[in-house]
C-alpha cells in the first residue's frame, strides 16, 4: 500500500492543489466564530418555539422587522435608497425588504424561504365521540410519515373564525401547565395485522384522530335516569363555549392546526446540534429573516426577503410562491421609478432558501457520498432538484451557480454541494422553479437536515450560521 508519509510528497501538494475538498465548520471555527454560531442558533430556538405555524412565523417576522427599525408597505408611496419595509399578505405570507442604492432597473437580490411545515390539521367537522373518548378527525398537511406523529405530545395552534367574524387565536400545549394531546397506537402485543401493512400504511390517514378528553357531561340532578349519547362531547363544546364562546359550526370556519408539543433543544454531549419542530424550513426563513434586518449600510441593489405559505402542498394558493403577491409588490416599487416589472425581474437574482438532505450514516444507501451535503460542512448550494431525470426543478444555469460560489468563496462562507438523494430513490422540489419561472436566475440554497420531515429534525448550528452568513454575503456583496 502506497503510503503518505513524506507530506511534502507531489502527490500531496498536487491533490491540495487540485482536488475538490469539502470544510468543516466544527473544524474550522475559531473559538470566537463558535461562540457567534451559539449565540445566534440560541435565538434561532427562541424563534422556533414562538412561530409553529405559518401564521405565527408571519408575526415572528414582523415583530423582528419593526424592532429592526421596518415600516409598513404603503403602495404608491415612493421610497429611497435605505428604506426599509414589509408587507402582510394574509396573515400567512410576509415580504421585508430595504431599497437599495442602485435603480430597479438591476433588480433586486432575493431571498424567498417557506414557513409552512408538515404538520396534522383538523378537518372542518373534527369533533366526535367513540366508545366515551372524544377525538377529532383530521387531514395531515405536506409529506409525513404518518407513523411518527403517533403516541407523541401535540400542541394546538391556530384561528377560528365565530359566524359573527370575529377571530379566536387557539395555542394550547405549549405552557407547561397546558394539556396536550395525542394520536394513539396500536400495542406491539396485538399490532401482528398491523405490521403486514405496508409502512405508509403502518398508519393510515383516518387513524390519526386526536384524543381530546374523556369526561361526561353531567346533568345537575341525580335522578337523570337513562344517560345520554355523546355527553363527553357535549362536555368538550361546553368547554370550549365557556373558553371562546364557541359552537361546535365555528370549526367549519378554522384553521387549526396539530404540531409537536415539545420545543428546540441541543442535541448531544457537545451541544453542537439542534432537535426542533419545523426546522424546515423555519431554519431558512430565519436565516434569511437576520440577514436582511442585520444589514446596516445601505445596500447597492434593493434586498428583498419573501416568507411564503404552502410551500409543503405544492406552492398553490394566494399565499404560496406561485401567488402574484411577490411579483405585485416588485411591480409596486418598479412602478414607482417607472421600470416594466419584466426589466426589474429579468435582472433579479435569488436564493431559493431551502433545506436539503444530510447524510444520515445510518442510512447511507440513500444518498449518493460524493453529491450528498454533509452535517457541520456547512450551508448547502443545490443547482438542482427534483426527481428521476430532473423533473420538476429549474436548475440553475452553470454561469449563476459560478456566480454564488465565486461570492460564497471570496466571503469565506463555509459551504458545500448537495443532492436530494439518490437519482432513481425519489427527491423533491423548493420554490425554486416558482422563483425562476418569473425570469429570475435562482438556486436553493439552505442547510442540510436529519430526519427531514419528523416531528423532530436535526440540524447543525454551524451550518444554521453558515447559512445566515451565506444569505448576508449574497444580500450586501452580490453585485
Ligand atoms: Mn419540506
Ligand atoms: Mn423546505
Amino acid at each position: 500500500m502506497p503510503t503518505e508519509k513524506n507530506n511534502n510528497s507531489k502527490s500531496k501538494q498536487l491533490k491540495e492543489k487540485l482536488f475538490l475538498k469539502r470544510k468543516s465548520t466544527v473544524k474550522t471555527f475559531t473559538e470566537a466564530e463558535q461562540k457567534k454560531a451559539d449565540k445566534f442558533c440560541e435565538e434561532y430556538k427562541g424563534f422556533l418555539n414562538a412561530a409553529k405555524t405559518e401564521r405565527e412565523a408571519v408575526d415572528e417576522a414582523v415583530m423582528v422587522c419593526i424592532n429592526a427599525g421596518f415600516s409598513e408597505f404603503k403602495a404608491g408611496k415612493k421610497y429611497k435608497a435605505g428604506d426599509k419595509i414589509y408587507a402582510v399578505n394574509r396573515v400567512k405570507n410576509v415580504i421585508a425588504a430595504i431599497i437599495g442604492i442602485e435603480s430597479l432597473q438591476k433588480g433586486v437580490n432575493l431571498i424567498a424561504a417557506h414557513i409552512d411545515s408538515p404538520r396534522i390539521d383538523l378537518k372542518q367537522n373534527p369533533l366526535y365521540e367513540e366508545a366515551e373518548l372524544a377525538y377529532f378527525k383530521t387531514h395531515y398537511y405536506g409529506g409525513i410519515k404518518k407513523y411518527q406523529w403517533t403516541a407523541t405530545p401535540l400542541a394546538l395552534h391556530g384561528v377560528i373564525i365565530k359566524s359573527d367574524l370575529s377571530s379566536v387565536k387557539v395555542c394550547i400545549g405549549e405552557d407547561d401547565n397546558d394539556p396536550v394531546f395525542t394520536v394513539t397506537d396500536l400495542l406491539p402485543h396485538l399490532s401482528q395485522e398491523q405490521y403486514k401493512r405496508p409502512a405508509n400504511q403502518l398508519i393510515k390517514g383516518e387513524e390519526l384522530n386526536i384524543l381530546i378528553g374523556s369526561r361526561p357531561f353531567k346533568e345537575e340532578t341525580d335522578n337523570a335516569s337513562a344517560p345520554g349519547t355523546e355527553l363527553v362531547k357535549l362536555n368538550i363544546m361546553k368547554l370550549l363555549n365557556e373558553k371562546y364562546g364557541l359552537v361546535e359550526a365555528d370549526f367549519l370556519s378554522a384553521e387549526l392546526e396539530a404540531v409537536p408539543a415539545f420545543k428546540a433543544r441541543d442535541i448531544g454531549f457537545d451541544r453542537s446540534l439542534i432537535g426542533s419542530y419545523g426546522q424546515d424550513d423555519r431554519v431558512c426563513a430565519y436565516t434569511a429573516l437576520k440577514a436582511l434586518v442585520d444589514y446596516t449600510k445601505t445596500p447597492k441593489k434593493t434586498a428583498v426577503v419573501v416568507l411564503a405559505d404552502k410551500e409543503e402542498v405544492g406552492s398553490d394558493g394566494n399565499t404560496g410562491m406561485k401567488s402574484a403577491f411577490l411579483k405585485d409588490f416588485i411591480d409596486e416599487l418598479a412602478n414607482a421609478e417607472k421600470i416594466p416589472l419584466r426589466t426589474v425581474l429579468g435582472n433579479s437574482k435569488c436564493l431559493s432558501a431551502d433545506v436539503n438532505v444530510a447524510f444520515d450514516p445510518t442510512f447511507p444507501d440513500t444518498t449518493e457520498k460524493l453529491n450528498v451535503a454533509y452535517m457541520n460542512y456547512g450551508v448547502a448550494l443545490t443547482k438542482y432538484t427534483g426527481s428521476r431525470g430532473k423533473a420538476g426543478t429549474s436548475d440553475a444555469s452553470a454561469e449563476f451557480t459560478a456566480e454564488i460560489r465565486k461570492l460564497f468563496d471570496e466571503n469565506k462562507i463555509t459551504w458545500q454541494t448537495g443532492e436530494l438523494g439518490k437519482v432513481d430513490l425519489g427527491g423533491g422540489g423548493t420554490v425554486a422553479m416558482y422563483l425562476a419561472n418569473l425570469n429570475i436566475d435562482t438556486i436553493d440554497v439552505g442547510v442540510p437536515v436529519l430526519s427531514m420531515h419528523a416531528p423532530y429534525e436535526v440540524v447543525s448550528k454551524g451550518d444554521v450560521y453558515n447559512t445566515y452568513r451565506a444569505y448576508k454575503a449574497f444580500m450586501q456583496n452580490y453585485k
